[in-house]
């Protein structure tokens, strides 16, 4: 890459890097160029498979620090968990307690109904991936703010990158919303495909907000066919329950 930048763009791009800096904001990525990032590029190349090529990401992340959760009360970063080479990723909000304890997404109550949706779908936890728009667990389980997203979504980028799965469900508003940045009622955002990246995405009830009004599962259950019938998977013949 030349480095000869324009002394008015250079000025300018400063200008706005400080101002970003003066909000708390310091890891900046690239949207793709000429279709490859090059930092995802150099990830594939550094890295002989996906496994290790998440296990990459996952030491860039360290012990993170650079958003708030690492001073109120996380006790360890939630990376994520599954088949490095899965076609369906999973991904959720922010962990919660049980996973904060354990180090892995979706272990919870929310966890047990995920698995079973997996299950209906005909497949076992680790066939998929599954992941969190943020790594680390809001206090009280509050709603991630907006900067914390934008600061630890990027890692999720790249394992998205890395992975390469052929379908993506985002689990709840929050998933959906930052990965498709569309801001509507989960009711409008559900039953139908997004193109996310190059990637097909479905979006579909939280399993938590599942726990609390299991009516919703039958509309859930149509959005995971939807997922079943884009990977060739057979439909058993009994919703989950
Ligand atoms: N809820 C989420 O969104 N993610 C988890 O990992 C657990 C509960």
């Amino acid at each position: 890459m030349s480095n000869s930048l324009d002394p008015t763009v250079r000025r300018a791009l400063a200008n706005r890097i400080k101002y970003y800096n003066d909000l708390g904001i310091y890891d900046f990525y690239r949207r793709p160029a000429d279709g490859v990032d090059a930092a995802q590029a150099g990830e594939k190349a550094r890295a002989s498979d996906p496994g290790s090529a998440l296990r990459l990401i996952r030491e860039d992340i360290g012990d993170c620090t650079r958003c708030r959760l690492h001073k109120q009360g996380r006790k360890q970063i939630v990376f994520g968990v599954g088949n490095p080479q899965a076609e369906l990723m999973f991904i959720g909000e922010a962990p919660g307690a049980d996973e904060d304890e354990q180090g892995e997404p979706f272990v919870g109550r929310a966890g047990q109904l995920l698995n079973n949706m997996i299950k209906a779908m005909g497949l076992r936890r680790e066939d998929v991936y599954i992941a969190n728009i943020i790594k680390c667990r809001p206090p009280g389980n509050r709603t991630p703010e907006r900067d914390e997203c934008e600061t630890c979504s990027p890692f999720l980028m790249r394992q998205i990158e890395v992975i390469g799965p052929k379908a993506i469900v985002a689990l709840g508003a929050v998933a959906a919303k930052t990965l498709l940045a569309i801001n509507a009622p989960m009711a409008e955002l559900r039953g139908r495909w997004y193109d996310f990246r190059g990637t097909k995405l479905a979006v579909t009830y939280h399993p938590a907000f599942l726990l609390r009004d299991p009516r919703q599962k039958k509309e859930a259950w149509k959005d995971l066919q939807m997922v079943m019938k884009e990977l060739g998977l057979k439909a058993p013949e009994k919703s989950p329950e």
